[in-house]
């Protein structure tokens, strides 16, 4: 990193009051901060020469006080069904260490963007990858929507001008209430009507209940929350989800319905990974249609993705379905979720692979993690 490089503020970490400070800074008038919004966020244009209605002095002073800097695009992917998933690195370091994934998924109305909030995690669920491959350093605000901007950017707007990115879901690498301070701002812009512009029921968070953090999320924020279950029991979820030894599912769920509350929200979205003769028994659904009955809860059952060394098994699509339908059955809303993008995931672990072996198995098991109903 280069002196200046280090000196330079990176503009998407800034929410518009910051922006026009910065521009005010500059000795401009604050109607350039708008000017910038427009073409960072309505244009997706990334670079000050291009802002023509600025002023070359103006551009050539931002050029050298100023940067719109994403994660750089270390490969991408297609699959067969239309999902893109790109690999990038945070930081400026060469390793992929540093390694990200971002992952779009287009379906009919809409396109879901799945993005990451550290490189890593420290959670260690048992049944997820990243235990193996621990926590590396959280990002930071810019490279949390830099995510969003750069799919925006490459994907290009459709023939009537629509962004390509509708719903963005936190379900990629890390734990976004690990990093409330990067992620809350990075919420903002998200829904910031000058900046990404997107409603709050299309920006979805998920969490492995993080108590705390929820209350806090309630008291800042309004998007749709995610809860990563897994088990209806605290013997279970102690074993699977070993945050739940400090913050029980009785504490998790009181947590989860105040959010529901203080957001006047539609409802919770419970993940629930089914590991087979672990958590998918009939006693379990059973179990866990007591604790969500009657509740504002959906539940998102997700095969399991197996990488190498799990001890864990997807479970049998029939025990899969059995147990979606007996919580339908007992009125709590379950879908299956499916998985995407199979073909890539593939393909992209094999390049990882060939430089830093966690980092693939890590993107190699979290295409399933995408789908979220708005
Ligand atoms: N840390 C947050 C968000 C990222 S994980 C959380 O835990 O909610 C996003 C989702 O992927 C979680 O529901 C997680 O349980 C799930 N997941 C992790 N590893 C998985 C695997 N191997 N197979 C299927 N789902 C997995
Ligand atoms: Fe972290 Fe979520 Fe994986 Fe648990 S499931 S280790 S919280 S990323």
């Amino acid at each position: 990193m280069t002196a200046t490089d280090a000196a330079r503020t990176n503009l998407f970490g800034l929410t518009p009051a910051e922006l026009e400070a910065f521009v005010v800074g500059l000795g401009e008038k604050p109607y350039r901060a708008r000017q910038l919004l427009t073409w960072i966020y309505k244009r997706w244009v990334g670079d000050f020469d291009a802002m023509t209605d600025l002023g070359r002095e103006l551009r050539a002073r931002l050029a050298a006080v100023a940067e719109l800097r994403v994660p750089e695009v270390v490969a991408e992917h297609v699959s067969a069904d239309g999902t893109r998933k790109w690999l990038l690195r945070a930081g400026r370091s060469d390793g992929l260490e540093q390694a990200i994934e971002t992952v779009f998924i287009p379906e009919p109305g809409r396109g879901t963007l799945c993005i990451s909030s550290q490189v890593g995690c420290a959670l260690d669920c048992s049944f997820c990858s990243t235990g193996a491959q621990g926590f590396n350093r959280n990002l930071d605000t810019a490279e949390i929507v830099g995510q969003v901007w750069l799919a925006n950017q490459r994907l290009g707007s459709g023939p009537g001008g629509e962004r390509a990115v509708t719903n963005v879901v936190l379900m990629g690498m890390g734990e976004p209430l690990a990093n409330y301070r990067n992620v809350l701002p990075a919420l903002q812009l998200l829904l910031e009507d000058r900046a990404f512009d997107l409603s709050r029921r299309r920006v979805t968070l998920s969490t492995s209940g993080l108590v705390p953090q929820i209350y806090r999320l309630a008291e800042d924020t309004n998007v749709a929350l995610a809860v990563s279950l897994h088990a209806p029991n605290d013997a279970l979820r102690d074993q699977l989800v070993p945050i739940n030894r400090r913050h029980p599912i009785a504490e998790l769920l009181a947590a989860c319905w105040h959010y529901l509350e203080a957001q006047n929200g539609r409802s919770i979205t419970f993940e629930y990974v089914l590991l087979d003769g672990v958590n998918d028994q009939p006693a379990h659904a059973r179990e866990l249609a007591v604790l969500l009955a009657g509740r504002d809860a959906k539940v998102n059952l997700i095969p399991f993705n197996a990488f190498p060394g799990t001890r864990y098994r997807r479970s049998a699509p029939a025990a899969i379905e059995a147990f979606r339908d007996y919580l339908n059955g007992r009125g709590v809303t379950a879908t299956v979720r499916r998985t995407r993008g199979d073909d890539i995931d593939a393909a992209c672990g094999q390049l990882a692979g060939r430089v830093h072996d966690r980092t693939t198995v890590r993107l190699g098991t979290k295409m399933v993690a995408l789908e979220v109903e708005t």
